[in-house]
């Protein structure tokens, strides 16, 4: 790398680190080589703060400030994995925008991701990055996810990426074959995630795993 050169620098490394994350990836059992190019097309060292990129490729969560964190790829990876299960892929909703990253990974394999956020500031940022790194395909608003986003309903598939009660409306959103994902609190208060995957009226249920994501809050900040 050339130390006078920062900015070049980081981005040849970038590309190299996250060919090796996508390899991490790979290990850890995601199969899904859409998934997988998405993850190695997304530059996430843009989606944290400056102080932070250095870490952007290592699989863990960083702050973005507020109290929020970026998740964790391999989380992002499951999610968006479990999304693939969807018929197909027109428009995505996501709850919880926060540093815009998922919402870049899912531009790549929707065609319209639409994106909500309750805190102003982060809603803010998120929309400069992903104008920065030319993602026009994603629509971000400033407002409590709970109710949705009903004027683009139904939705091919619906990503909630904070914990805690669903509300009905993602629900009635979701259009038929759909896939909602969401952390949502077990009965040992620990958190699972659950696709959900809409059969008309009924709902079937899966269980991936553990996971632990910041709380699902209500009304704007
Ligand atoms: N998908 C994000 C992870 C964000 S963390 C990323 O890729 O970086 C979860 C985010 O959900 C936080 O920014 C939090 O403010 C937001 N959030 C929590 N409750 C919300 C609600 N009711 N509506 C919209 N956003 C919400």
């Amino acid at each position: 790398m050339n130390a006078s050169s920062p900015v070049r620098g980081i981005g040849m490394t970038s590309a190299r680190t996250r060919r090796r994350l996508v390899e991490a990836l790979r290990d850890q059992g995601i199969g899904d080589e859409r998934v997988l190019s998405a993850i190695e097309a997304t530059p996430r060292h843009l989606f944290v703060d400056e102080a932070l990129s250095s870490r952007a490729y290592e699989n863990s969560a960083l702050p973005i400030g507020r109290g929020q964190t970026i998740s964790q790829p391999r989380v992002v990876a499951m999610m968006t994995e479990a999304v693939m299960a969807a018929p197909k892929l027109e428009k995505v909703l996501e709850i919880g925008t926060g540093s815009g990253y998922q919402a870049a990974v899912l531009s790549r394999l929707a065609q319209k991701v639409f994106t909500t956020e309750r805190i102003g500031e982060l809603a803010r940022l998120a929309r400069q990055r992903l104008h920065r790194v030319k993602i026009h395909n994603v629509y971000a608003r400033h407002v409590d996810g709970l109710t949705g986003w009903p004027s683009q309903a139904p939705f091919d598939a619906i990503v909630v990426t904070a914990g805690g009660r669903l509300p009905q409306p993602l629900f009635d959103q979701l259009g038929e074959g759909g896939v909602l994902i969401a952390p949502v609190a077990g009965s040992d208060g620990m958190q699972r995630l659950i696709r959900f995957i809409r059969r008309g009226a009924e709902f079937e249920r899966e269980d991936l795993g553990a996971v632990s994501f910041v709380p699902l809050l209500e009304g704007l900040e």
